[in-house]
């Protein structure tokens, strides 16, 4: 018979295990003998095939068109000089690839990483005692805990199964959740049976106990690799930008050379030549690093992320963060320390002190001692606890006063879900059976007929009633959360759905919940950078707002508190104006009405991000632009969904993640504004040529040498450097801000271009009118003069970009401020600036292959004013551009004036 159609004890003995698990020596010998229960990743693309990728895409083919043209050139037209600057394209296009090779590699590394970070865990029984392990770590025969949220590891049988409701999507497309039960099947198909689990599906709630018999490859459908890979390379609004940008910067870079190659014509330029002139022209244009560089950019900003415990699962998203203008954040375990103890209970009607024993009342602590779905293991005699940190609360408590002899097996439970609020378990006694329920007061209150009392349990009348709710008041509102315990004898033949009634109110638990230290600084960075904060928790509204007072979420006297039952009742439209509030927190929410907070603040043009840990927060996860998972609490069904992990549940890490992906925005425009700078450098002299009949300043091959070779590094650097430090004391900027804007194009194209060109061209002439030329003369391409002239220029425009690179750093703050260290690869990128020129102007090969001859020393001195000057014109407007932001955006930061701050209108960003 096949695993599904025996009994549980069969099953697991047809696969050697108990019900204790395997013994720990079994497990090893398995391990060896089946392997790691893992799935080989797809077969990536063969390397050879990538490489080949990097020379053939348009900007490569736009440099080979060139290269071929001028090898054509010089076989029409031998001896100028042509096919040298066909070898030297290509060995730039060379060059270039292999970067960008570089670049993706080192992306892929560092995302293959930041996977590592994430392992998928299961909760496996061994010598029958439940350890934590890695799901690449389970053999056929182990025997695993699954609860809701958990993804199924491998193939397994249940051997025990309560309320467990099974998303078998993944493997048959049914999308509503199936139920699972332990009792044999009859089904022919394994596939069908409801005992069986395949890996790849998820638990929706309930929970029970498996025994695998399938891992790794041999599982039914081995998608466990599939559904843990971080996501890469898809397209963000960024990298569609840039993409788009960059084609139209070399669209436009072709216009213009055929524009100017006909304009050289109509004046009498030798045909060669003319098309000499607008190969480098295009050449010039193109921006060729702009996209890999983008790519790492981001990829080293999630690196740097996970250093401080936010793992990106979904790269477009580190440039999204930048722009998020709400977090819509739980408040259990993120605001919270998530460290519990209870601190007053609520026994005979009278509010007290949890520290003094209270005899009388066996059955409160009984329910607190054995409802609760906790790990315990007893290493030296003394109890440990793991699992949620209320039920450890409550179990310390009882074991401090008045301890209960340790849980049997339960016969049945109705598990915790935030939709319901409460659990309850049953447990067979000597007497028959008893029920043992907690949750919130609002869901277990109305099950309640009688309530215990020192004197024995009594009907709940109506002043019973009213006295614990003042109770649960007055804990709330000194920011503890409440649960409320109470049990029931359970009638012979109870049918299972009439269990949870007729309950007996036996007390109330207060429970602190300390704030996390710095999530009060965290909060007022999110308001200083206009960013608003709102809470979303499934506590009582008088927790909600204390908490929310303690770290400075509320300030105002009556903040607008929203319940889940008035969320309900409201309209779409009437959620969103109620979103206009200053001050805004949503109290006893199920998990699945985030889905319409989140909804009505994108309708509102927010930009969302939200946080969740359980199953039922998945579709809000997704819905929001930022969908947050908790790395600790969370359940891999919410980290699936997410698009960052919080490895440390914290806060406050959302906020520095958010100061990150500001960063990369500001970033890629330095980057951008240092390669537009050369390129107008480069462009101009062209121009002249074309205009006035000069000697051609810069060849074509010299401008590949700077965009591929001396300023590679460089502009490279200034794609990760580390934000500015007034980040997060401006507004978000708009959705709608275009990378490369009005401000950015006039400084790169009109003000530090322009200079940089003129510096440049002046230098040409400095040397030519100084070596005896005058206008009108005629010189010849391998003529020492024209080669010293063209090298002066070549090597001002270097000069001028090792300056600038520091000037670009950043675009308001001083030179001297931002200093000349704390970014490593900018120093290199000097370094192979330096080393590169030299060799260029004074080796005899560098000579050669690119027309070069060694300049004396004065044309170094002739170029160092232009140098300084562009230090102090630069820094003139940075100045005025400072004053003038300090009058433009100037808002004040408060908790009203930030949900109406303009969106960021950085003169120059
Ligand atoms: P939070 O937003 O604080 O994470 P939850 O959704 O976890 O809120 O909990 C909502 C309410 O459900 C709590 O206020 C509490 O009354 C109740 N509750 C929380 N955890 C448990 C549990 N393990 N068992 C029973 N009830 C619980
Ligand atoms: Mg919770």
């Amino acid at each position: 018979m096949k695993i599904h159609q025996l009994s549980a004890s069969e099953a697991l003995a047809s696969v050697r295990s108990s019900a204790q698990g395997l013994v720990s020596a079994d497990s090893a010998a398995r391990l060896a003998e089946y392997g790691p229960n893992r799935v080989e990743p797809l077969a990536r693309e063969h390397w050879a095939l990538r490489l080949l990728k990097e020379f053939t895409h348009l900007f490569s083919v736009i440099l080979w068109v060139a290269a071929g043209l001028a090898f054509l050139a010089d076989w029409y037209d031998p001896g100028e000089g042509m096919a040298r600057v066909g070898v030297a394209v290509v060995v730039v296009i060379l060059l270039s690839g292999l970067f960008s090779f570089w670049q993706e590699a080192r992306v892929e590394r560092t995302l293959a990483a930041l996977q590592g970070l994430l392992p998928s865990q299961v909760e496996v029984l061994r010598d029958g005692v439940v350890l934590k392990l890695a799901a690449e770590a389970l053999v056929p025969g182990d025997v695993i805990l699954l609860a809701q949220g958990d993804n199924v590891p491998a193939d397994c049988r249940l051997i025990e199964a309560f309320g467990l409701r099974i998303n078998r999507s993944t493997v048959t497309g049914e999308s509503r959740p199936g139920s699972g039960d332990a009792a044999p099947s009859a089904e022919e198909q394994a596939i069908d049976a409801r005992n069986i689990l395949l890996a790849g599906t998820s638990v929706v709630a309930g929970q029970g106990r498996a025994v695998v018999f399938a891992t790794g490859a041999h599982t039914e459908f081995g998608r466990i690799a599939h559904l843990t890979q971080i996501g890469s390379g898809e397209d963000s609004p960024l990298r569609r930008e840039i993409a788009h940008l960059s084609r139209r910067i070399a669209y436009l870079a072709l216009g213009i050379g055929a524009f100017f190659f006909a304009l050289g014509s109509l004046v009498g330029v030798p045909f060669w030549r003319d098309l000499i002139l607008s190969i480098g022209i295009i050449v010039a244009l193109v921006p060729e690093g702009l996209l890999p560089t983008l790519t790492l950019s981001l990829v080293l900003a999630a690196q740097r992320m996970a250093r401080r415990n936010v793992l990106i699962r979904h790269l477009p998203s580190v440039e999204t963060l930048g722009s998020v203008t709400v977090i819509c954040t739980d408040k259990t375990g993120t605001l919270t320390e998530n460290r519990m103890r209870v601190r007053r209970v609520f026994l005979d009607l009278q509010l007290q002190d949890a520290d003094t024993p209270a005899p009388g009342h066996d059955l409160f602590f009984r329910v607190a001692r054995y409802c609760q779905d906790l790990t315990e293991t007893r290493p030296d005699g003394r109890l440990e606890l793991a699992g949620d940190p209320l039920e450890i609360a409550l179990v310390e408590m009882a074991e401090r006063l008045a301890p209960q002899p340790a849980p049997a097996s339960r016969s049945d439970e109705w598990p915790f879900d935030s939709e319901r609020m409460r659990q309850s378990v049953v447990y067979p006694d000597a007497d028959g059976q008893m029920l043992y329920c907690k949750g919130a007061l609002e869901r277990v209150l109305p099950l309640c007929e009688s309530i215990v009392l020192a004197g024995g349990a009594q009907a709940l009348d109506e002043a019973a009633r009213a006295a614990i709710l003042r109770a649960q008041e007055e804990m709330a509102v000194a920011g503890l959360r409440v649960i409320a315990l109470a049990s029931r004898r359970l009638p012979p033949d109870c049918p299972r759905d009439a269990e949870e009634q007729a309950l007996c109110f036996c007390g109330l638990a207060g429970i602190e919940d300390p704030p996390r230290a710095d999530v009060e600084a965290a909060i007022a960075t999110c308001h200083g950078a206009g960013i608003q904060v709102i809470m979303i928790t499934g506590d009582h509204p008088g927790t909600a707002v204390a908490i929310a007072r303690q770290i400075g979420l509320v300030r105002g006297d009556a903040p607008r508190v929203i319940t889940g039952a008035e969320l309900r009742r409201l309209h779409p439209a009437q959620l969103q104006l109620a979103l206009d509030a200053p001050e805004i927190l949503f109290a006893r929410v199920a998990a699945d009405q985030k889905m319409r907070i989140v909804e009505a603040l994108k309708a509102k043009g927010y930009i969302v991000a939200v946080t969740g840990d359980g199953v039922n927060d998945a579709p809000a996860l997704r819905a929001a632009h930022i969908g947050i998972a908790m790395g600790i609490t969370g359940t891999d069904v919410a980290k699936e969904a997410a698009d960052m992990v919080l490895l440390d549940d914290h806060f406050a890490s959302i906020v520095t993640a958010i100061e990150e992906g500001r960063a990369v925005f500001q970033n890629i425009r330095k980057f951008l504004t240092y390669v537009l700078v050369h390129n107008v450098a480069e462009l101009i002299p062209n121009l002249a040529f074309a205009l006035f009949r000069i000697p051609l300043p810069l060849m074509p091959v010299q401008a590949l040498a700077i965009d591929m070779g001396t300023d590679s590094l460089t502009a490279l650097g200034l794609g990760v450097e580390r934000g500015d430090p007034g980040l997060m004391t401006r507004p978000p900027r708009a959705r709608s801000q275009r990378l490369l804007n009005t401000a950015v194009a006039l400084r790169a194209y009109l003000f530090l271009g322009l200079y940089e060109a003129a510096a440049a061209l002046a230098v040409f002439f400095h040397v030519l009118l100084g070596g005896g030329w005058t206008y009108g003369m005629a010189l010849g391409g391998d003529d020492l003069l024209y080669r010293q002239a063209t090298t002066a220029c070549l090597s001002a425009i270097v000069l001028l970009q090792i300056v600038n690179v520091f000037l670009c750093r950043s675009a308001l703050r001083s030179v001297f401020t931002t200093g000349l260290g704390g970014n490593r690869l900018i120093l290199w990128g000097v370094a192979l600036e330096v080393a590169l020129i030299l060799l260029i102007d004074y080796t005899p090969l560098g000579n050669e292959l690119l027309g070069t001859a060694p300049i004396p020393a004065s044309v170094w001195l002739f170029l160092l004013p232009w140098a300084v000057g562009m230090i102090a014109i630069e820094e003139t407007r940075k100045f005025f551009a400072r004053r003038h932001l300090a009058h433009a955006t100037e808002f004040p930061v408060g908790r009203t004036s930030v949900r109406h701050a303009p969106p960021s209108k950085e003169p120059f960003p």
